[in-house]
């Protein structure tokens, strides 16, 4: 394990703080507004576009298809915002995982989970989170705050710094998939959450499509449908029970919107198919809810959905009360799920060796005394054994 700590740790760079509006926190047709109100031609947007979202750049200097007076002016007006990475962990199996600090001091990882056939990564919609999933880490600490687009953007755009990803850049395209797994609900915040959506899917630009986008909700039900319609990506739940009685329990948002109306939810999900599959995702927690009894209420769940099923092995964070299901019993619940049609569905997890689930990277941060403002950690569904969906 390689780890660089607190490189950029000497508090919080000024320019993040206050000054010139940031570009990463306007849509395409916003900054096409404000340089309208500059009186510059609308292929300027264009062409900014490409400098800070298919190039990578961070300033207005080696933006050399402008004009230096031009430049020089666009600097005093606007900044390229990005997190800064407090603490960068790499795993031996090339996960890599970051603890972004953003502006105002607050916190969230984000995690790159390199594959054979693909490069995720899981960003965070939240600081914190205002659920309380009984085996999620991050479900412990209280919600801060809404994350902006921006801000959600910007984890993308300092990941792909880190990784040289740049469509532009030598190393090709490391980051392939984005999923919405980090810490918080992204249901919760979905108006920032679709705004970033649009910049990182621009095909201008950061040109992820939205069919390799998966935003992963705990079941936010009424705000399902505009999920699907106003951003077009792929949908997870975190479904982990069959009953109300044991769901009450570990999401216990399900108090609210039972799993009756959860389901009919993803059965009206916009623009569902076989080519179009929900994912749900089911950790697997000893005496909890791996029965062989389980598995089958699961399929008949999911029966008439087109889905895909995540058995995700659970990753312990110090003071949980519950432990991870044995391997047979794993691999038992896992056969009757492969037997009803659904292949491959347990998850190898990955980067156990940094620290990788449920705000870890925050307990061992704040364990060396580098605590500041409060900061949050991934949940079970940014525990990273979870994504490759
Ligand atoms: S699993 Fe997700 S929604 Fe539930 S507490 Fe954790 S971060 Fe929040």
């Amino acid at each position: 394990m390689q780890v660089a700590e607190d490189r950029w740790s000497d508090g919080v760079p000024e320019h993040q703080v206050s000054g010139p509006v940031d570009i990463t926190e306007l849509s395409r047709s916003e900054l096409a507004g404000r340089l309208a109100e500059l009186g510059l031609p609308a292929f300027r947007t264009g062409q900014l576009w490409h400098w800070i979202y298919h190039r990578g750049v961070t300033g207005f200097e080696p933006m050399t298809t402008l004009a230096r007076q031009l430049r020089d002016e666009l600097a005093g007006r606007f900044r390229i915002g990005r997190p800064v990475p407090a603490l960068e962990q790499r795993s031996t199996d090339g996960t890599v995982k970051w603890l972004f600090r953003f502006a105002d001091g607050s916190e969230a990882e984000t995690v790159f989970i390199p594959e054979t056939d693909r490069g995720t990564l899981c960003v965070s919609s939240q600081v914190g989170c205002t659920l309380t999933c009984s085996f999620c880490h991050t479900g412990t600490q209280r919600l801060v705050r809404n994350l902006t687009s921006g801000e959600i953007v910007g984890q993308v755009l300092a990941a792909s710094d880190a990784l040289g990803a740049w469509p532009s850049g030598r190393a090709g395209r490391p980051i392939t998939n984005i999923v919405l797994m980090g810490m918080g609900e992204p249901l919760y915040n979905l108006d920032n959450v679709a705004a970033a959506l649009r910049v990182i899917s621009d095909n201008e630009g950061l040109s992820i499509s939205k069919r390799r986008i998966t935003l992963s909700t705990s079941g936010v039900v009424p705000e399902i449908e505009r999920c699907g319609r106003e951003t077009g990506v792929n949908l997870a739940v975190s479904l982990h029970a069959v009953t109300d009685e044991v769901r009450n329990v570990l999401v216990p948002i399900n108090r609210k919107w039972p799993i009756a109306e959860l389901m009919q939810a993803c059965r009206d999900y916009p623009g569902l198919s076989n080519a179009r599959r929900i994912t749900f995702e089911y950790v697997m927690l000893d005496g909890i809810n791996d029965t062989p009894e389980d598995a089958r209420a699961l399929v008949r769940l999911l029966g008439g959905i087109p889905s895909k099923i995540n058995l995700i092995p659970f990753n312990p964070w110090p003071g949980t009360r519950y432990r991870c299901s044995p391997a047979p019993v794993i691999a038992r619940f896992a056969d009757i799920v492969m037997k009803a049609g659904y292949a491959s569905p347990v998850r190898t997890p990955r980067g156990r060796d940094i620290l990788a689930a449920c705000g870890q990277l925050r307990s061992d941060s704040e364990r060396q005394g580098r605590r500041r403002e409060p900061r949050a950690g991934t949940g079970v569904g940014g525990d990273i054994g979870t994504v490759g969906i």
